[in-house]
């Protein structure tokens, strides 16, 4: 047995990040018999296909928006999550404007309708099509890690429990942070997320990540006391200082009883502002939106702003992983091969896949 395999002689496989890519890959791992544990920084899986759920009952989608599948794997994927129920298909009432004068929904249905691919949406919120991915895996949330250290022919890895708690205050006492070894580490976290934990382990790793670029998105999240009717449910726009605009209660299986809408700020936008306080962030995307759209907002409920730093990718790696020499620690995300929900699939998918045919030989 390999010094840190498992009893059984196969290897220990450390995956960090539970986004679609890293557990796409651990679920493929685990069909061919390995056991791999999926370590994730935040209290869910999914990553940037994520929900906000406030405590006085709002959910907002405010990472990615919807999802299109234009390879049969991810088509076939995505017909499994329709018939289970955790996927819908999303039809929004066409735009009636836009901000610039350019874009508008019309724009979108490049990405969607205008091709003729259906759009989906998880329901009821975004991460419900990924959860089932996560079934039966040794997932370990609220879990980051800190470092990773080559050890003769493994890898000590390094993590540590997130300082809240699920009730997002600080942490008294709690878990503490653990060393432990694996044979094969897998990063699934943002390209400079990923490159950073590489350094030091897997520098020439690291140093080919540096090509991959990943824009910020800044969100706000608008809950309206009264339904707000400017005439669309979604607006896209590739001009101005918003980029997106959408009613999420037009998305199936969300409550409609809430007029909660998401914005997102363009990433030329998001980039000048990037470090700015959120509060500022929001009141100037509330008055880009009150200044753009037609007639009054109804009085506003809840509004908060939150920044994604590494949001879309805008040059990806060109492959669908990047491995380093040994051929035992590896990178995975959707930045590997653009910025789509679909990309992290063919990722995660294509290295679990990759991996699996390798398995017998690392033991
Ligand atoms: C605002 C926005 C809008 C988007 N709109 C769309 C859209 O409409 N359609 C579309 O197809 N795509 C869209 N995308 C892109 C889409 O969300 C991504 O392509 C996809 O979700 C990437 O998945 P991933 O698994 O590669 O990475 P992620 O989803 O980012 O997963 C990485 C995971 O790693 C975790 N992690 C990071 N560091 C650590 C650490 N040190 N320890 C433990 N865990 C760690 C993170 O918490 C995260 O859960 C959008 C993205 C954003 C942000």
């Amino acid at each position: 047995m390999r010094n840190g395999s498992t009893a059984g002689g196969a290897p220990r496989i450390a995956i960090i990040g539970a986004g679609l890519a890293g557990l796409a890959c651990a679920r493929r791992l685990k069909a061919a018999g390995a056991d791999p544990v999926v370590f994730e920084k935040s209290r869910g899986v999914g990553g940037r296909v994520a929900t906000r759920r406030t405590r006085d009952g709002w959910r907002f989608d405010h990472g990615a928006q919807f999802i299109t599948a234009r390879s049969d794997p991810f088509r076939t994927a995505l017909e499994r999550g329709e018939a289970g129920g955790t996927l819908k298909a999303w039809r929004p009432a066409a735009a009636a404007g836009d901000l610039s004068g350019e874009g508008s929904l019309a724009e979108a249905r490049a990405d969607g309708g205008g091709t003729g691919e259906t759009r989906y949406v998880g329901a009821p919120a975004m991460n419900s099509f990924i959860k089932p991915y996560a079934d039966g895996l040794d997932l370990r949330l609220e879990r980051r890690a800190v470092s990773v250290r080559r050890d003769g022919g493994r890898w000590l890895l390094e993590t540590a429990p997130e300082p809240y708690s699920s009730e997002g205050a600080a942490e008294e006492g709690g878990a503490q942070g653990a060393v432990e070894p694996y044979d094969v580490v897998i990063c699934a976290a943002p390209a400079p997320q990923a490159a950073a934990l590489a350094r030091d382990a897997a520098p020439d790793l690291s140093r080919a990540l540096a090509s991959v670029r990943m824009s910020p998105c800044w969100a706000v999240m608008i809950g309206f006391g009264t339904r707000y009717e400017p005439g669309f449910d979604a607006w896209r726009s590739g001009e101005g200082g918003l980029s997106w605009i959408c009613r999420n209660a037009s998305k199936p299986g969300r409550d409609q009883h809430r007029d909660g809408w998401v914005v997102h700020a363009s990433p030329d936008w998001s980039l000048r502002f990037l470090e700015a306080d959120a509060d500022a962030v929001l009141n100037d995307m509330i008055a880009m939106f009150r200044t753009a759209l037609p007639g009054p907002l109804p009085d506003i409920d809840y509004a908060r702003a939150h920044r994604w730093r590494y949001a879309l990718t805008t040059a990806p790696l060109g492959a669908p992983y990047a491995e380093d020499a040994s051929g035992r620690f590896f990178a995975i995300g959707d930045w590997c091969l653009g910025a789509r929900v679909e990309f992290a699939f063919q990722s995660g998918d294509g290295l679990g896949a990759a991996l699996a045919a390798r398995l017998q030989e690392m033991r």
